[in-house]
This record gives structure tokens, C-alpha cells and sequence, in this order.
């Protein structure tokens, strides 16, 4: 993970006109980059052929959530999902649409300082590549970005926690207003189960093994012996 001193030492940015207009111009807009650790990234669609990637991370903001995100047209489409991703059909869990990410995020883990947006811990609970599983009423594939767009779209996960069909549906909101609800459902398939919700503090994260206390801790070390120096 890119340390807080990296973002200190590159020195002044010329940003493009993208990075205003872009798609990241929301995620960047909310953030200080010399405050927080999370990457500035850049938008990059992907190459043709390449797995989509998608990352779900635990947040322990001012409110417990996961944070669901799929890489669609070299963004990550973010969603904060309260209780987080259900194995089990019957469940419809309440997912809030956030702003498009950058693809750097997929690996990020630490610290956001107290004060800055989304200030807390963060870690990576899945990680994986997932497969739209997007038709029309007739059964024709349809690009995800334009399912998404109307407001369903299905998809077959391969992660290390999630596998298998679900589907992400917009329940309220869409074209005029940003006061969207969407529900994410596991479909049924041979990977349903019915598992409780993961407790976000026992759960550990796909990349270090670590819980949101220990990467918090960490984090707070590390911190404090930069300051000595
Ligand atoms: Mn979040």
C-alpha cells in the first residue's frame, strides 16, 4: 500500500481536463490527497478480453457498511451496502450507489483520517473477477454499463468469499435524482446458502488476514513512528 509520504513527495499535479469532467471528478472533488491514503488514480478502461474485477471492502466509517464495487468501463461502480453481500436468495440487502472509484482502489487497505471523507478503517474483505450476466427480454447479452443504466443487471461472481449469480436492481431513484436504493440478491444456484450476514469485526481481509482492529492498530503504529522521525 502507497504510504502517506508518496502522496507528500510527488509534488504539484497538472491535472487534465478529465480529471474535472471525468468520471472521478466526484471522487476526487471529496478527497485531499495529501490527507488521505487512498489512491488519486486514473481512469482506465480496460483492455478488450480482460475479467472485469470487482472488490467488496469492510468500512468502519461513522457508519459500519461494505463497500460493494465492480469494474465497469475503467471505473469501479460503487455501491455501500450495509450489512453486506448475502449468500442466501431470500435476503435482499439495501445497496446505496457512491461515487465511481478508481480501478487503484481494488487493493486499498488502511487509514482514512479523522476528518476526511469516509474517515476510518478500511480492509479488503473479497476480491475476484466477475462475468456480466446481462440480456434483454429476449435473452440477448446487453453491455453491463447499459444494464446498469436501466436499473437491473445480473452477474456471476468468482471471488474467495462470493461465488456465483447475483443481481444488482434499482428499487428508487434513477434519472433525475441522485436519492437511488438499489437491492443486491443472490440468485439461485448451486453456490446459495444460508449463511448469517459476516460480522464485520471477525471478518478478515482476502489480502493481509487481518480484521479491521488490527489493520487499525497497524496503521496507528506506523503513524506514530513517522511522527518521531
Ligand atoms: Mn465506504
Amino acid at each position: 500500500m502507497a504510504s502517506k509520504d508518496s502522496h507528500r513527495t510527488t509534488g504539484p499535479r497538472h491535472r487534465s481536463a478529465q480529471d474535472h469532467d471525468g468520471p472521478l471528478a466526484d471522487y476526487r472533488r471529496k478527497r485531499d490527497f495529501d490527507k488521505t491514503a487512498e489512491p488519486e488514480g486514473a481512469h482506465a478502461p480496460a483492455e478488450p478480453g480482460e475479467a472485469a474485477r470487482f472488490v467488496v471492502q469492510i468500512h468502519d466509517a461513522s457508519r459500519m457498511h461494505f463497500d460493494f464495487r465492480l469494474e465497469v468501463d475503467g471505473v469501479l461502480k460503487s455501491w455501500a451496502v450495509p450489512k453486506g453481500p448475502s449468500h442466501d436468495p431470500t435476503e435482499k440487502r439495501l445497496a446505496v450507489p457512491t461515487e465511481d472509484h478508481p480501478l487503484d482502489y481494488h487493493d486499498f487497505e488502511g487509514i482514512i483520517a479523522q476528518g476526511e471523507y469516509g474517515g476510518g478503517t478500511v480492509i479488503v474483505w473479497d476480491q475476484g473477477t466477475y462475468r456480466s450476466l446481462a440480456t434483454d427480454r429476449r435473452g440477448n447479452e446487453v453491455p453491463f454499463a447499459e444494464a446498469l443504466a436501466a436499473g437491473h443487471a445480473s452477474f456471476w461472481m468468482d471471488g474467495a468469499k462470493l461465488h456465483g449469480g447475483y443481481a444488482l436492481t434499482r428499487t428508487r431513484g434513477g434519472a433525475f435524482g441522485d436519492n437511488e436504493t438499489w437491492l443486491l440478491v443472490k440468485r439461485k444456484d448451486r453456490h446459495a446458502d444460508k449463511t448469517d450476514a459476516p460480522d464485520p469485526w471477525r471478518a478478515r481481509s482476502v489480502l493481509t488476514g487481518r480484521t479491521l482492529r488490527q489493520v487499525a492498530a497497524e496503521s496507528a503504529d506506523e503513524a506514530s513512528r513517522d511522527d518521531g522521525d
